[in-house]
């Protein structure tokens, strides 16, 4: 049985929202078992639940909310929370998008290390994924299929001389994370940055906190990755998937995603989840689904299971 944990002081960090531009300071907290990454957002107060039902918006970004009040660009804090184990931590912000960064989860992972892990006396309860579930079109599309780890295998197909075909395939454990996810930056092309900031976006967006890609080259410096884009695609698809609010245990595959298909694909896993059972993990979901609907057909069960 895995522990859940929480980190173990409070850390605070401050920067720019990418999309809004606004100046914001983000503090850390510690937070009880099962209560997983709520954000209280000011003035109100008002949590917004790291859930599936709080996603809102997955257009250039993952925008949360409820009640009338929302949070932009959660997407690379949450990726270096699951990916670092930590279940349980409350996210303060004066302001309603996470801090831009460099445009990578790095400084979050810095940031939570320096706050430290600590385990809490209650049982992890990873989603095992039972059949396969797939979103998107021939083009572009996300799927995820049973497997004994979290998997994920990407490839990236741009028309562009600097990024091409990139292809990668990757368990993205804690210590693979942190060396060859986490510092994968986010990326946009100068020819639709106008567009956007019309659109109200990249309000906040440098050279400081982006890939930037003209018509032939990269305008800011040198790639961190020779692949860096895909990699941080696959860096948003575990953000995007810690939406669940669990670890989820299955073989993601994809080709030319982006936050609307990962947000397809966390709802149609959170659709055909089945509630935590003690501990039963995938016999859950053929139970379940027995009850529900009489014949009994495994290979179209369909679903996941929760440990
Ligand atoms: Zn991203």
């Amino acid at each position: 049985m895995e522990l859940q944990h929480t980190i173990r002081k409070a850390v605070a960090c401050r920067g720019v929202g990418l999309h809004t531009g606004t100046p914001v300071a983000m503090t850390l907290h510690r937070a009880p078992a099962d209560h997983g990454v709520p954000f209280p957002l000011p003035p109100s107060g008002v949590e917004v639940p790291v859930r599936p039902e709080s996603l809102l918006n997955g257009h250039y970004a993952t925008t949360i909310g409820t009640e009338g009040t929302q949070v932009q660009t959660v997407e690379h804090l949450l990726a270096a929370v699951r990916a670092l184990g930590i279940d349980n931590v409350l996210v303060e912000l004066d302001a309603a998008e996470l801090p831009a960064m460099d445009g990578s989860a790095a400084p979050f992972v810095s940031l939570l290390y320096a706050a430290g892990r600590e385990g809490q006396p209650a049982a992890r309860r990873p989603l095992w994924v039972t059949d396969v579930i797939r979103v998107g079109d021939e083009a572009r599309w996300l799927q995820i299929s049973p497997a004994a780890e979290l998997r994920i295998s990407y490839t990236l197909d741009i028309d562009h001389p600097v990024v091409g075909v990139q292809v990668v395939s990757i368990a993205p454990t804690e210590e693979r994370f942190v060396d060859e996810l986490a510092s994968a930056r986010t990326y946009g092309f100068l020819k639709d940055l106008e567009l956007l900031r019309q659109q109200g976006l990249a309000l906040g967006g440098s050279l400081e906190s982006a890939v930037v890609l003209g018509s032939e080259s990269v305008l800011n410096g040198a790639l961190r990755f020779r692949d860096e884009f895909v990699r941080h695609k696959i860096l948003d698809v575990i953000g995007d998937l810690a939406l669940l609010g669990h670890p989820v245990i299955g073989h993601v595959m994809a080709r030319n995603g982006g936050h609307a298909l990962n947000h397809m694909l966390v709802r149609e896993i959170a659709r055909r989840a089945r509630p935590a059972h003690d501990g039963v993990a995938r016999a859950v979901s053929h139970a379940v689904t027995r009850s529900e609907g009489g014949a009994r057909h495994p290979s179209s069960l369909g679903g996941v299971a929760a440990l």
